[in-house]
């Protein structure tokens, strides 16, 4: 679950991370409020569920109140387009305003889970700000790494290794290490899978604050972080991943046009492999789970068909606790109650109540292709592009 900036910032706050004075609003009349309490010295950020916001004006600095209200009104008035967003963009519903700061050096500091090593590491770079994905490629030495012991934690050496390797002077040290341990301990706390304080900025002052903040919580803990009362802003996201989210399902759209219905996530991910091996791409990834029932696989037909993409699709069902006379009768009163047309649909049924699935299927006359297995699955997905 993506949080927006303020969220982030209010969290790395609770743990005793430096973080500048401002506020949130969502109309001109608080922006104006907000401004003037900054005496218009500013800066006016969109909240979105992407970054590269910098370089396309979701992010300005301005020095009076009017031009804050100015700027404010354009950043409200539509989507925001970044080379994070698709081409369409993301809403723009409420702005940080925030103190100017008098920036002098801009770092780069970020906690999160490396899947290839099975471990939270810690990265930090002394060139932060909006070109860090450049820096990653054209001078990977300039991003030093920890990786982290979970048995252990962030150890202090570890973060003494990262100040001193940022070139950080010696005044910093101990509060880039203070700041790096709140850091830490927010991410584990609340079962963050990224934790990206980019830039994370020295003053003229002589503090240390993070000016730019993005963290991300893992969706399997939210049942435990539910105190925490994120508040989740779905309109950040695609309609009909929200839908798929209010009904328990596992669902991630995709660019190509074979819609997949699996249940369990790794024959999803073996039924995705076969469709790109028929020369084909899958339009989604979709769990339905092994407790499906009736009404939450004729949903999962739906959201998957509502994607005007979707021209055939695999349904590829191991059936278990979730039997397949469930999944066949979800498909049929799905496919019934649709009023435009229903692409082909290609089903591999196995496991419990294998037969009574295919009877209800063939029985219901909605032209299903039932195939036996892998290869006449992906012959006969081949055979309807
Ligand atoms: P992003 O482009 O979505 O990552 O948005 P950021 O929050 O990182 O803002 C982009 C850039 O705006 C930063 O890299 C800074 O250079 C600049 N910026 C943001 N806030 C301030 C500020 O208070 N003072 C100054 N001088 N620059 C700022
Ligand atoms: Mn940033």
């Amino acid at each position: 679950m993506k949080l927006h900036e303020y969220q982030a910032k209010a969290l790395l706050s609770k743990y005793g991370v430096p973080v500048p004075r401002g506020e949130v609003a969502s109309s001109l009349s608080e922006v104006r409020r907000i401004a003037k309490s900054f005496e218009g010295n500013c800066v006016v950020k969109v909240q979105v569920h992407a970054g590269g916001r910098g370089k396309s004006g979701g992010v300005k600095l301005v020095k009076d109140v009017d031009s804050a209200v100015a700027v404010a009104e354009q950043m409200l008035s539509g989507n925001i387009v970044t080379i994070q967003t698709t081409a369409e963009g993301v809403p723009v519903n409420e702005l940080l305003i925030e103190e100017a700061l008098d920036v002098t050096k801009e770092l780069y500091l970020s906690i999160l889970v490396d899947g290839g090593l099975g471990r939270v590491i810690v990265m930090a770079s002394e060139a932060g700000g909006m070109d860090i994905e450049k820096v990653a490629e054209d001078s990977p030495d300039k991003i030093l790494k920890e990786v982290i012991d979970p048995n252990i934690g962030l150890m202090a050496y570890q973060a003494r290794n990262l100040s001193i390797g940022l070139g950080l002077d010696r005044e910093f040290h101990s509060q880039f290490i203070k700041l790096l341990l709140g850091a830490f301990n927010a991410f584990i706390q609340t079962d963050c899978s990224l934790i990206e304080i980019n830039p994370l900025v020295i003053t003229s002052q002589g503090q240390l604050l993070a000016i730019d903040a993005k963290a991300s919580i893992d969706d399997d803990a939210l049942f435990r972080q539910k105190d925490e009362s994120f508040n989740y802003d779905s309109r950040q996201e695609l309609e009909i991943e929200n839908l798929a989210r209010a009904s328990g399902l596992s669902y991630v759209k995709l660019d190509g046009d074979v819609g997949c219905l699996v249940n369990g996530a790794g024959l999803a991910m073996a039924t995705m492999d076969v469709i790109m091996a028929a020369g084909a791409t899958p339009a989604n990834f979709l769990d339905v789970g092994g407790g499906a029932d009736v009404n939450k696989v004729h949903k999962a037909v739906d959201i998957l068909l509502s994607d005007s993409g979707v021209k055939k699709v695999f349904v590829n069902i191991f059936g278990g606790i979730l039997r397949c006379d469930v999944v066949a009768e979800g498909i049929v009163a799905a496919t019934k109650s649709r009023k435009t047309h229903t692409p082909p649909i290609v089903v591999r049924m196995l496991g419990t109540n294998a037969d009574e699935g295919r009877k209800i299927l063939k029985e219901a006359k909605i032209g299903v292709h039932l195939v036996n297995d892998f290869t006449e699955a992906t012959k006969t997905i081949k055979s309807l592009s």
